[in-house]
């Protein structure tokens, strides 16, 4: 790509440090620029009109170009742009989302906090846990068990959650307070002869040994994604979530469902741990929340988390932590009407309708040579290849490139290239977009 002097990529490459980039590509080469957005498609500024494949990050659930949410954004703009819900304050916005979200948890919770993204939250919950522990009158109680290839952001604490390299690399990260247990991708990390039944067994034990190991008073909570996103879309095998449930109440440590990809509908219910069979303690929202119309995230906890946290501030006289835009009016106002939208469209259940086609289509190019294996649930897959030569990780870019060529926006995580399209797709469009696939994977053999 040749950058045109003073055009619009030359700038941004002149003045934009862009994330989970190459910086130096990126200065030579300049950005894609995405103009506009409709349904599931976006159009570039030269007029190239792509499926987002990808529903933007995991995000986009009602799909671009949703004018109830505009409308809902304006609206609230001019009636009250901005309010905090620090000191005792607080909007109708905020409160109807806090209620209407509680109303649909899966399990019983009884609080919400408000926050602007996936990291945040997590970087919250950390603290949150801190903070009980300590009310508690346990301060050892502090670590944080995560996985391996699990994906909970970038903050100091949410970036040592995850558990994945270039999280890491250079960023002195994890913090000693977090550790990671296996990973729950069978073909991955099965051991030779091992049934799927026993490789849940060995997470289980592991855990359980992990547990052992540091001091069970010391854990104080377990993070994880019902099924791994940004880790390569992992679906775990059959009883892993309740092998891993059963090792943390036997220890008394909270379970924590990062539902920030799964939540709202993505695995066919409406939350992941109904679709994995989780009763967590603590969930963290963020994403389809609001289909990222607006920077929005949040956390439901239940009482046992809770109530000693605020015994903990009626002590202390205040709960010292809170953000600017913590339950930001204009962010509420478009969650709730984007749940609206959810629930009277029936997303989830186009999500639950669309996904045997959506499956078969991703098994079927599993069936390619190029390709290793397939995995998925609900609207949500990735496609495996066999590495290109000795070089891991070169293979994913590959097809999303030849896909890109196509008009189909991909991610390419690895050597394994993700799926997550807009809830709102149609089977035509399930179609259209492997059709694009096929004809990639075909131009690379
Ligand atoms: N948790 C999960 C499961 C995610 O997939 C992500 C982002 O992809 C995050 C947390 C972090 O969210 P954010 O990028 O909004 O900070």
């Amino acid at each position: 790509m040749t950058v045109q002097p003073n055009s619009i990529e030359a700038r941004d490459a002149a003045y934009h440090m862009h994330s989970y980039t190459n910086a130096r590509v990126l200065e030579a080469e300049g950005p894609l620029i995405i103009e506009e957005g409709d349904g599931i498609y976006v159009t570039d500024n030269s007029g190239k009109r792509y499926i987002e494949g990808m529903s933007g990050l995991w995000s986009v659930a009602v799909g671009f170009g949703e004018d109830r949410l505009a409308k809902v954004a304006n609206d609230q703009m001019r009636k009250l742009p901005y309010y905090h819900t620090f000191a005792q304050r607080s909007h109708t916005p905020s409160a109807e989302l806090a209620e209407k979200l509680i109303q649909m948890a899966p399990v019983a919770m009884s609080k919400v906090y408000f926050t602007n993204s996936g990291s945040e939250a997590n970087d919250t919950m950390v603290k949150l846990l801190w903070y009980r522990s300590n009310a508690l009158g346990k301060p050892e109680k502090k670590k944080i068990i995560s996985r391996i290839k699990g994906y909970h952001g970038i903050t100091v604490a949410s970036g040592s959650l995850t558990g994945l390299p270039y999280n890491h690399m250079s960023f002195d990260l994890p913090i000693p307070q977090v550790m990671h247990a296996g990973c729950p991708h069978y073909s991955a990390f099965a051991q030779d002869g091992e049934s799927e039944a026993d490789f849940v067994a060995r997470l289980a034990r592991e855990l359980d040994e992990l547990i052992q190991a540091e001091g069970p008073d010391t854990i104080a909570g377990f993070i994880g994604e019902p099924v791994m996103g940004a880790g390569g879309v992992i679906v775990p095998p059959e009883g892993y979530w309740k092998a891993i449930q059963d090792v943390l109440k036997k220890y008394d440590i909270l379970l924590i469902a990062d539902e920030v990809i799964c939540g709202f509908g993505r695995t066919g219910q409406m939350f992941g741990s109904q679709t994995m069979g989780i009763e967590p303690d603590i969930m963290v929202l963020s994403k389809q929340l609001s289909s990222s119309y607006i920077p929005f995230s949040a956390l439901m906890m239940n009482d046992r988390t809770y109530q000693p946290i605020a015994d903990e501030t009626a002590r202390i006289g205040t709960f010292g932590h809170g953000f600017t835009g913590s339950g930001h009016p204009v962010g509420a106002a478009v969650s709730l009407e984007n749940l609206k939208i959810i629930e009277e469209n029936d997303l989830v259940g186009n999500a639950a309708r669309m996904s045997p086609l959506f499956l078969d289509r991703l098994n079927r190019l599993a069936a390619h040579d190029l390709a290793k294996e397939m995995r998925g649930i609900g609207l949500i897959g990735a496609l495996e290849l066999h590495p290109q030569g000795d070089a891991t990780g070169k293979a994913g870019p590959a097809l999303v490139n030849a896909c890109m060529e196509r008009g189909l926006i991909l991610r390419p995580l690895g050597d394994s290239v993700a799926f997550c399209p807009p809830l709102i797709i149609t089977e035509d469009q399930v179609n259209q977009m492997f059709d694009i696939v096929d004809e990639a994977i075909a131009s690379l053999s």
